[in-house]
């Protein structure tokens, strides 16, 4: 690693960042806590940051294939990454392909119908007001985004759900839906940033739709570990090394 780690920036809910001796990069250290319900419920689950640094990594490269520019520079731990430094845009931009979650409720729909083509909804980045639904009107009337940021972040939302989509149908997964979120760089690029993860999806297995995401903690459907190690053997072909 050409920087080295200095003091914490910032201690979040599944994630801790450490300014470096680059004024332009951070270390992003993944953590075991898994939160629901805005904080209100949390658990420590053992290898979750391992499984979701080594997928998100992975799926941060196939997406670049496709030509979206994201954040990491650098795996340098199991659990560690070297990113640009970007001020996150605090509008959390959700890719739906099904039915599902706070869209289902919203609405009173059935989970696990499908929607005739993918559905992008923003929400703000708001643990006060619980990411509240947000109109692109609103978010730039209030100064969140710019109008070119928010089309460019649904752009590029749609590019990573052709990609994911595809990665996962051929692991026998349905990608139900998925939250991303973005960022600034000081020179005004906007690059993808934080994560894309099993936290932050819906990836429901086909036919059977056994849940293989954060969901199995948010509705206690079994054991977040297990399902995360399960999930990490089917991308990667391997168990998952013992911590
Ligand atoms: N999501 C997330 N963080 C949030 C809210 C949602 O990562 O603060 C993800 C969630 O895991 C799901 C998608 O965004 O894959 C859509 O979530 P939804 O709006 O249905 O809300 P939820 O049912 O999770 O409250």
């Amino acid at each position: 690693m050409a920087w080295t780690k200095q003091e914490q920036l910032y201690d979040g809910k599944s994630k801790r960042v450490h300014t470096t001796t680059s004024p332009d990069h951070v270390v992003v250290e993944f953590k075991d806590d898994a939160t629901a319900f805005n904080g209100v419920k949390h658990a420590l689950i053992g290898d979750k940051a391992r499984v979701n640094q080594a997928i998100s990594a992975h799926l941060f490269g196939k997406v670049a294939e496709a030509g979206v520019r994201h954040h990491l520079v650098e795996v340098i731990s199991d659990t560690e990454w070297l990113c640009e430094k970007v001020e996150i845009i605090p509008v959390e931009v959700v890719v739906r392909n099904y039915c599902a979650g706070s869209l289902a409720k919203r609405y009173g729909r059935e989970e696990g119908e499908a929607l005739p083509w993918p559905l992008v909804e923003y929400f703000y980045k708001s643990d006060a007001l619980n990411d509240p639904l947000l109109g692109a009107d609103v978010a730039v009337l209030f100064g969140w985004a710019k109008r070119w940021e928010l089309a460019f972040m649904t752009e590029q939302a749609l590019a990573v759900n052709d990609v994911l989509r595809g990665f996962w149908s051929d692991l026998g997964v349905d990608l139900v839906d998925f939250k991303l979120e973005f960022g600034r760089t000081a020179d005004g690029r906007v690059l993808l940033a934080d994560e894309i993860t099993p936290d932050g999806s819906r990836l429901w297995e086909k036919g059977t739709r056994k849940r293989f995401d954060k969901d199995v903690f948010r509705r206690d459907l079994g054991d977040l570990g297990d399902t995360y190690r399960e999930l990490y053997a089917k991308v990667f072909g391997e168990a998952l090394a013992s911590a």
